[in-house]
């Protein structure tokens, strides 16, 4: 599992820091940027959820492969 954040559509709403501080956090200019890029912090699904709760679908889920799973 990899997460990234695609910054331009990161719209600054902060449900990803929320959902997962261990994963997420917000820089200087309130744009999301990911800490746990490989999401060992947490339990897969709690990424899952955090990913689909961003209203602009800007966290992006991939394997290892580099295989998109969401969005
Ligand atoms: S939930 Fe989405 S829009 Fe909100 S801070 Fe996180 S990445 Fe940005």
């Amino acid at each position: 599992m990899r997460v990234r954040v695609d910054r331009d559509l990161c719209i600054s709403a902060g449900n990803c820091v929320a959902n997962a501080p261990t994963v997420f956090e917000l820089d200087q200019e309130k744009i999301a940027v990911v800490l746990d890029p490989h999401a060992r912090t947490v339990e897969e699904h709690v990424v899952w959820a955090a990913a689909k709760d961003c209203p602009t679908a800007a966290i992006i889920l991939e394997d290892d492969e580099g295989n998109v799973l969401y969005p």
